[in-house]
C-alpha cells in the first residue's frame, strides 16, 4: 500500500520528549516551547511566534486579535479548509467568499476590489500548496480600505513570495503542524505575529485572557483575568516532536522539494496530451512543496483516476469542497454560487502521496500508474 501520508520520526523526537520530562515541565511553554517559538522567529525575521494547539487555534486567535463583531465581513476563498472561515464566523463575521486564480487555486485579486463594503474587516489569502497569493496587490488593496490582512499559512511555511517568507506580510498569519502538513508534532500549530502592537494581547488571550506571560517575566506583581481568552498552548511535550522536525528543516525541504520535482518531470508529457493541468508557480514564487495535484478536465476522470490508483494499492486525495455551497456557507455566507473556479477545482483536483518518507521506489509505482492511465 502507497500512503498519501504517513507521519515520520526524523530523529530525535522520542529524545526529546524524554528530556522535556527531565526538565520537569511538560506542560505549556517549557523549554521545548521557547526553542520552537525563537527558531521560527529567527527563520523568517519576525517580531513574535507563539505556537498553539493547531492551526485553528490560532485562527481563532487571529479572529479575537482583529475585534471581529457580528456583522463584520471577511473576504475569503470558498476553496479552503474549513477553520480558515469557521475560527471568524464563531465572533459573528460574515464570510464574503471570492473565487481562486485557475492557475494557482489562490484567492483571485482582481476580484478584490468588487467585493469591498463598508463592513469589510479583513482580507484572508489563503497559500494553496504553499504557492504565494500575489500580495503587492492584496496589500495595496487592504492598506487603500484600512482592511486586516490575516494570512493562512498552513501551506507555506518557509515559502516565499517575491524572496520574502509567506506569513510575513499580514498583520498575522497562522501555521499548521497537523500530521499532513511538511513539518509535524500530529497536532499543533502557530501564530506569527507582525504587527507588535498585537504582541501584548495575543499572550493573554493564549492564556486564557490572563497577564500570566507578564506575570513570568517579572513585569507585573500578579496575574490576574484582564481579557476574553482560552487555553491556546500545546505541551512541552508536543513542541519537543515539532523541534526535532524543525530540527531537520533542510533536509525535510530538499526531500520534499526532490519529490516534487520528481512528478512535475515524469508527468509533463502525459498530463500535456491529456488536457491534464500540472501545478503553477509564477517565477517570482518560491514554492513550500507541501503537496503535488493535479487537475483533471472533469469529475468523471478524477473519480476514475483516483480508482484506477487504488486498484494499484495506492491512495490519492481529493481536496477542499467549496465553502460557499456548504450547509454552513450557505447559511452564513454573504454570496452565493459565484465561484465558478472553485467549483471546478473541487471536482477536478486529485492530490498524489506526497510525504517525508516516501521512496523514490513508491513514486515510480505511483508515475507509472499514472503513466498508464487516460481519462
Ligand atoms: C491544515 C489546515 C488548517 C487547519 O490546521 P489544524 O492545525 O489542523 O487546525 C487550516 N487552514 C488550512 C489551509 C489548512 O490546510
Amino acid at each position: 500500500m502507497i500512503d498519501f501520508n504517513k507521519p515520520v520520526l526524523t530523529g530525535q523526537e522520542l529524545e526529546f520528549i524524554q528530556d522535556a520530562f527531565e526538565r520537569s515541565h511538560v506542560s505549556g511553554d517549557g523549554y521545548y516551547t521557547r526553542q520552537c517559538q525563537a527558531y521560527l522567529e529567527e527563520q523568517l525575521g519576525v517580531h513574535k511566534v507563539l505556537t498553539t494547539t493547531n492551526c485553528t487555534h490560532a485562527l481563532e486567535m487571529a479572529a479575537i486579535l482583529a475585534d471581529i463583531r457580528a456583522g463584520d465581513e471577511i473576504i475569503v476563498p470558498s476553496f479552503t479548509f474549513v477553520s480558515t472561515v469557521n475560527a471568524f464566523v464563531l465572533r459573528g463575521a460574515t464570510p464574503v467568499f471570492i473565487d481562486i486564480r485557475p492557475d494557482t487555486l489562490n484567492l483571485d485579486e482582481r476580484l478584490l476590489e468588487s467585493m469591498i463594503t463598508s463592513r469589510t474587516k479583513v482580507i484572508l489569502p489563503v497559500h494553496y500548496a504553499g504557492v504565494g497569493c500575489e500580495m503587492d496587490t492584496i496589500l495595496a488593496i487592504a492598506k487603500e480600505h484600512g482592511l486586516i490582512v490575516i494570512e493562512d499559512n498552513a501551506h507555506g511555511l518557509f515559502g516565499k513570495y517575491r524572496g520574502r517568507y509567506l506569513g510575513t506580510f499580514g498583520a498575522l498569519a497562522t501555521q499548521s503542524f497537523h500530521e499532513t502538513k511538511n513539518f509535524s508534532c500530529g497536532e499543533g500549530g502557530a501564530l506569527v505575529i507582525n504587527d507588535p502592537a498585537l504582541i501584548e494581547r495575543a499572550e493573554i488571550i493564549r492564556e486564557k485572557g490572563t497577564n500570566r506571560s507578564r506575570f513570568f517575566r517579572g513585569m507585573v506583581d500578579k496575574y490576574t483575568w484582564v481579557d476574553i481568552g482560552s487555553s491556546y498552548l500545546p505541551s512541552d511535550i508536543l513542541m519537543a516532536v515539532l523541534y526535532a522536525q524543525l530540527n531537520n528543516h533542510q533536509s525535510i525541504q530538499a526531500k520534499r522539494q526532490q519529490m516534487w520535482g520528481r512528478y512535475h518531470a515524469a508527468l509533463q508529457g502525459w498530463a500535456a496530451n491529456r488536457n491534464i493541468q500540472l501545478p503553477h508557480v509564477p517565477p517570482h514564487c518560491q514554492q513550500s512543496y507541501h503537496m503535488y495535484y493535479i487537475l483533471l478536465p472533469h469529475l468523471a476522470a478524477r473519480q476514475a483516476l483516483m480508482a484506477h490508483l487504488r486498484q494499484r494499492d495506492i491512495i490519492s486525495v481529493f481536496h477542499y469542497q467549496p465553502l460557499h455551497l456548504s450547509e454552513m456557507g450557505k447559511k452564513f455566507g454573504a454570496i452565493q454560487g459565484n465561484c465558478p473556479v472553485t467549483e471546478s477545482v473541487a471536482d477536478n483536483l486529485l492530490r498524489l502521496p506526497f510525504h517525508n518518507s516516501l521512496s523514490e521506489q513508491d513514486q515510480d509505482t505511483v508515475i507509472s500508474a499514472l503513466l498508464e492511465f487516460t481519462p
